[in-house]
C-alpha cells in the first residue's frame, strides 16, 4: 500500500543504490519513478520513496505546471522548454530506445501503478505443490516442468480487470462507510437486505449485474458492485465445475 502524493514540496531526493542498473551502459545512475513501472514500484516499496503521480489517468499532466493538461508525450518538448528557461538544462539529446505502443492503433503507454484486487494464492502454496504432485500430466514432463515450476514460483494473483466485458467481480461496496462485501450465490444475493435493481430472469452479465445495489449491513449505506470484472482465466480455470454447477448441485460427480 502507498499514500498517492499530491503536493510537490518536502519532497526528498535520495541516492539509493539497487542491482537493476547495468554499469555497461550509460553513467550508472538512473532516475526512478515509483508510480511508473513494476521496478521503479518495488525499489519504491523497498526503500520507502516518495510516490509522486503527476499524471492523470488520460494520460495528462495534473498540477500547476504550465504544460499542465497536455498528454505526456505532447509536453516533452515543453518541460525541456521550461528547465531551459530555468537554466536547469544540463544537456538535451535524442536516444532511440524500446518503448510500448498499443498494437492496435500505435498510441504510446504508459506503466501505470493502479490499485487492483488480487487472490492470496501464496497462502495455499503448498497445498498448490502437493496436489499438482497427485495429478497424472500429458505430457508428463509439464508436471515439475512448466506447471510445477509456475507453482513454486506462485506469487499473489492479480485477478481484476478494468474491461467492459467479463465475468463481474462479485464485490459490493458502501461509499458511505467503506465497507465491502464478498456476494458468493445468487441465493446470498438474494438474501441481501433491501435488494434492488434485480430484474427477472437473471443475467448475471454486465451491465444488468451494475444495477443491482442492496443495503450495507454496517451502516444501511447502499452498496453498488466495484467497477471490475475477474480474469478470464478465472472462468477457464471454474469451467471444468462450473459446467456442473458444483459445489452448489451434483456434488456426487466430484467424489
Ligand atoms: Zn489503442
Ligand atoms: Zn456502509
Amino acid at each position: 500500500s502507498f499514500d498517492i502524493r499530491e503536493e510537490k514540496k518536502d519532497l526528498t531526493y535520495p541516492l539509493i543504490a539497487t542491482d537493476f542498473v547495468s554499469m555497461e551502459e550509460g553513467t550508472g545512475i538512473v532516475h526512478v519513478a515509483p508510480a511508473f513501472g513494476e521496478v521503479d514500484f518495488d525499489a519504491g516499496m523497498d526503500k520507502s520513496l516518495d510516490f509522486v503521480q503527476p499524471v492523470d489517468l488520460e494520460g495528462k499532466i495534473t498540477g500547476a505546471y504550465s504544460f499542465a493538461g497536455k498528454f505526456v508525450k505532447d509536453a516533452d518538448h515543453l518541460i525541456l522548454d521550461e528547465l531551459k528557461s530555468r537554466n536547469l538544462l544540463y544537456r538535451s539529446e535524442k536516444i532511440v530506445h524500446t518503448y510500448p505502443f498499443c498494437w492496435r492503433c500505435g498510441t504510446p503507454l504508459l506503466y501505470y501503478v493502479k490499485q487492483a484486487w488480487y487472490i492470496r494464492t501464496t497462502a495455499v502454496k503448498d497445498k498448490l505443490i502437493s496436489g499438482n504432485n497427485g495429478i497424472n500430466w500429458y505430457p508428463d514432463h509439464i508436471k515439475y516442468g512448466r506447471f510445477g515450476n509456475w507453482l513454486e514460483n506462485n506469487i499473489d494473483w492479480a485477478i481484476s480487470r478494468e474491461r467492459y466485458w467479463g465475468t463481474p467481480l462479485n464485490i459490493w461496496y458502501c461509499s458511505s462507510c467503506g465497507n465491502y462485501e464478498c456476494v458468493g450465490s445468487v441465493s446470498e444475493l438474494k438474501e441481501r437486505p433491501n435488494l434492488g435493481g434485480l430484474k427477472e430472469p437473471l443475467d448475471l452479465h454486465r451491465p444488468f449485474m451494475d444495477g443491482i445495489y442492496f443495503a450495507c449491513t454496517k451502516c444501511g449505506g447502499e452498496m453498488r458492485r466495484v467497477p471490475e470484472v475477474i480474469d478470464c482465466w478465472f472462468d477457464s480455470g471454474a469451467m471444468f465445475i462450473a459446467q456442473w454447477h458444483y459445489p452448489f448441485e451434483d456434488e456426487d460427480k466430484f467424489k
